[in-house]
């Protein structure tokens, strides 16, 4: 999603893409077909480029310092990338540098996962460290019976990460970008609205937040991205919760170093689209202006499944709505997989939710007008 801001700055965008129907590879007239597991591969691409970053967070670290040793400038570096790659690290360097965490452990017995179960309470929450996405790789363990069958197939050496299940009142995100020369910009802080672990709404600016607090978070989001020395741009994903005092507080579930879903609403919504900024950062180019177009705006994900042919459901929806703006990635469609988005913006948020929801419903084909 970044190739029509290359195309408006004049930058030549080159993809390595899994295959030539990646949707990434059907909108890059320039992708060479290679694995990002594959040191070769990556090496012979990355030769060609300026600078080389990523749209997710998989490349191996030893193929990432590779490029590194061959003088390759590569944003975000290995070592930032590693707290996106593997939770444990990041619950790790996080907890050293004081920001909020839920009460966490690293796990490989049974025994370790009653006894923070004894101190934390059930039900406890189990991660893998690698490789989750969209709740795949978490659960929410209320025995020790529910634990033990994660805890059975870990094979020598590895760990789980263990948390405290956390009551908390909704999901926030906070989106930064940093360029090589540390310039930050920050957006404001959303509010990410889950349905079975996966991201279904994303309202912007999150509604009712305590000024306080989105101040605090920015700041956070800000020295993790300076103390990790994160490039590009990043998501940091929090909890919000009530403290013993019962003030509004948050805990940090989780980083992503990419443009992410929780920034999608910035492609309309924003002065500078998250893609736009990602380019300008790991350019080392001035970043844009983050600040909101309009008072709200409302992102709704379009999720795979039992899906109508995608161009007839655009004659309605564009009639009906001249202000619904969508976004498809040309992906496979595949229960619970996001294929595409919509943005709507304006001043009633209401309004806003329900034109989302009516539009993504459509999509999906659960509604037929
Ligand atoms: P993924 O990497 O798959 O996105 P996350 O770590 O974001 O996984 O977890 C997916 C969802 O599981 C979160 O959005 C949240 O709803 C729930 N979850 C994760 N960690 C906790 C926790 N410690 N307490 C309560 N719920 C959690």
């Amino acid at each position: 999603m970044c190739a029509p801001y290359a195309v408006n700055l004049g930058v030549t965008l080159t993809v390595l893409s899994e295959s030539c129907d990646d949707p990434a590879a059907l909108v890059v007239p320039s992708s060479p077909v290679g694995a990002h597991t594959d040191l070769d591969a990556v090496r012979a691409f990355a030769a060609q480029c300026d600078v080389v970053t990523f749209d997710h967070e998989h490349v191996p670290q030893h193929i990432l310092r590779a490029l590194v040793d061959d003088g390759v400038r590569v944003h975000p570096g290995p070592d930032a990338l590693a707290n996106a790659q593997d939770k444990l690290v990041m619950r790790a360097r996080l907890t050293q540098l004081g920001i909020p965490c839920p009460p966490w452990a690293a796990v490989d017995s049974i025994d370790q996962v009653e006894q923070f179960a004894t101190e934390h309470g059930w039900p406890v929450v189990l991660k893998t460290p690698r490789g989750g996405y969209d709740g795949k790789g978490v659960l929410l363990a209320k025995s020790v019976a529910e634990a033990s069958d994660w805890v059975d197939r870990l094979s020598g050496g590895e760990q789980l990460l263990i948390e405290q299940a956390v009551p908390f009142r909704r999901e926030l995100a906070v989106l930064v970008a940093r360029s090589p020369s540390g310039q930050a910009a920050v957006w404001p802080v959303v509010h990410t609205v889950q349905t079975d672990g996966i991201c279904t709404e994303v309202i912007a600016p999150a509604a009712d937040l305590d000024e306080e607090l989105a101040g605090r978070l920015t700041r956070d989001a800000l020295t993790i991205a300076a103390e990790l020395g994160v490039t590009g741009v990043m998501a940091v994903e929090v909890f919000q919760i009530d403290d013993a005092d019962g003030n509004s507080a948050y805990v940090v579930n989780e980083l992503a170093m990419r443009p992410h879903n929780s920034g999608h609403w910035t492609m309309d919504g924003s002065v500078t689209s998250q893609f736009e900024q990602h380019l300008r950062a790991v350019l080392d180019l001035p970043l844009g202006d983050t600040r909101a177009r309009s008072r709200w705006t409302v992102m709704g994900n379009v999720l795979g499944g039992d899906y109508p042919e995608l161009y007839p459901t655009y004659r309605h929806l564009m009639a009906r709505d001249p202000g619904l703006k969508i976004h498809m990635y040309g992906k496979d469609v595949r229960p619970g997989r996001k294929i595409g988005h919509v943005n709507v913006y304006g001043d009633d948020l209401l309004a806003l939710r329900e034109r989302a929801q009516h539009a993504t419903d459509y999509l999906q084909g659960v509604i037929t007008e």
